[in-house]
């Protein structure tokens, strides 16, 4: 460790997942830090205690399969990167299976002590009540989905009104892939090519009248989550879950986000739709397509289920599923640069599951990238940032510019929180994975197990030239 610490400290506004991690790589680097944790001050409505990086609802942080997983890759990384949130979890680990859960008390103790013991880490419980002060000139807000009302209308008011949100409204993401286009075809609602489309921008699944009877049936009688108390969100127009919409009336859908208007199939173009779902390209790489319009609260083994009786879907596979909860998230595309820093506001970062990212190791993950950039700067250095191809740099690219922004829905947000997946990384290179010798046959499941073994190697491989490892 270099010390440097005459250095002025960095400040690190919530101490959860991402802000713990984002101050230990900061110290870690020889870098003093003010970390500004509210609990023991204020406390939120998911946290029971006062330790750093409480785990709010489950204690696991999914499979830590680092050769075919894409959080089992990330996880890995942060390993590598020196992560304290991973060395925490890795000193609490109860048996789970291929998953890593821990026990969450003492990984959440670990984790303070740590910072706590640290001679370069300062920690003030207060609430933070504005935007960092102008002196505060390097400061990263890791504030999560329950960040406090006074900051997140700060943040509101410096960011424009359309650019926090305050509830997830998911539709289910689909791997391309995974969408059998001898059923679907590609086309954009009258062809219409608009700004920076092609007329062929979005991928058709046709119904006729009898599929579209039984799939509305099936959402009626579906499985909903029911809200908790604490998320407290009531619809808002534009939003409404599919399954309220089809309860609403059968026919509600096919007016609505089914609308069959302005459509032809290609695969058969005298026969007219009864009705159409559409999916629109979610990621720059075109390996991810989400459902549009499909917000929804259904489970997710309901949704599963439902979505596959889609003519096209049969065999979809979901890179993430949908949902309707509480958060608070900046739209991160437009707002941050390529290192997270807020454009317009150099030397003010955010982290963690407030930019977009979901889910505790994801958070912790861009907890660490913000705090090593922070730290960086400090240095009067340019971070460097991570390579697409690792998980890091794929969920960065997710969060600072892998969206497509929606042309045709002007006041509708279309950026989407995300757990990390191999829908994030860009292809392997043609000929990276070839037929296993003695293998008669490779395709479907050996072959997209090769896919992600090969993609979960190369990551592992430029995180570490990355790291200089
Ligand atoms: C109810 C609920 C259940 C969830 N369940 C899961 C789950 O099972 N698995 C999963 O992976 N993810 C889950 N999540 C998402 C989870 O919250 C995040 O994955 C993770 O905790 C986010 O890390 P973070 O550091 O961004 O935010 P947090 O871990 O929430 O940390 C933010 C910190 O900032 C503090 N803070 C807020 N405002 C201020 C302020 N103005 N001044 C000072 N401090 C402030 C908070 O007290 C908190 O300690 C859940 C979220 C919620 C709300």
């Amino acid at each position: 460790m270099t010390k440097t610490s005459s250095l002025p400290p960095i400040h690190v506004i919530g101490g959860g997942l991402a802000g713990s991690e984002a101050a230990w790589q900061i110290a870690e680097s020889g870098i003093p830090v003010i970390l500004h944790e509210m609990r023991g001050v204020r406390g939120t409505d998911a946290h029971k205690t006062d330790g750093l990086a409480e785990l709010v609802c489950s204690n696991s942080f999914r499979s830590d399969d680092a050769t075919s997983n894409a959080v089992g890759v990330l996880h890995a990384e942060m390993r590598l990167a020196g992560s304290l949130i991973m060395r925490s979890a890795d000193a609490n680990q109860v048996p789970a299976g291929g998953a890593l859960a821990v026990d969450r008390e003492g990984f959440s103790a670990a984790v303070t002590a740590a910072l706590e013991g640290h001679p370069l880490i300062t920690i003030t419980r207060e609430e933070v009540t504005g935007l960092p002060p102008e002196d505060w000139d390097q400061a990263i807000i890791a504030t999560g989905p329950l960040t406090a009302p006074s900051l997140a209308e700060a943040i509101q008011a410096r960011t424009g009104a359309d650019s926090l949100a305050f509830f997830d409204a998911i539709a289910p993401i689909v791997h391309t892939a995974s969408i059998d286009m001898d059923i679907c075809w590609f086309q954009s609602r009258y062809d219409k090519v608009g700004p920076g489309g092609t007329g062929k921008d979005y991928i058709n699944c046709p119904m006729d009248e009898a599929q579209y009877n039984a799939f509305i049936d099936a959402l009626v009688a579906g499985d909903t989550t029911g809200f908790k108390e604490w998320e407290g969100t009531p619809y808002f127009d534009g939003c409404l879950p599919i399954e309220v919409m089809a309860e609403r009336g059968r026919e509600t859908l096919r007016h609505g986000p089914m609308k069959p208007m302005g459509l032809t199939n290609a695969h058969n173009p005298s026969v007219k739709p009864y009705a159409v779902v559409q999916l629109r390209q979610d990621n720059a790489l075109g390996t991810l397509y989400n459902m549009v319009g499909f917000q929804t609260k259904l489970k997710y083994g309901a949704q599963a289920e439902i979505f596959r009786l889609i003519p096209g879907l049969e065999n979809a596979e979901f890179a993430r599923l949908g949902g309707l909860h509480r958060n608070t998230y900046i739209n991160s595309p437009t707002l941050l640069d390529g290192s997270l820093a807020l454009k317009g506001r150099p030397g003010l970062r955010f982290a963690g599951q407030i930019t977009g990212c979901e889910g505790y190791v994801e958070s912790a993950s861009i907890g660490l990238l913000a705090g090593r950039f922070a730290a960086t700067e400090r240095r009067g250095e340019t971070p460097s940032l991570p390579p697409e191809t690792t998980a890091f740099g794929a969920l960065l690219g997710h969060i600072t510019g892998g969206h497509i922004v929606s042309d045709d829905e002007p006041g509708k947000r279309s950026f989407q929180p995300m757990n990390v997946n191999f829908g994030l990384f860009p292809p392997l290179e043609p000929g990276t994975i070839t037929k296993p010798e003695g293998m008669k046959r490779f395709r479907g499941k050996d072959k997209a197990l090769a896919k992600k073994q090969a993609t979960a190697a190369r990551a592992l491989e430029d995180c570490a030239r990355w790291l200089g490892l």
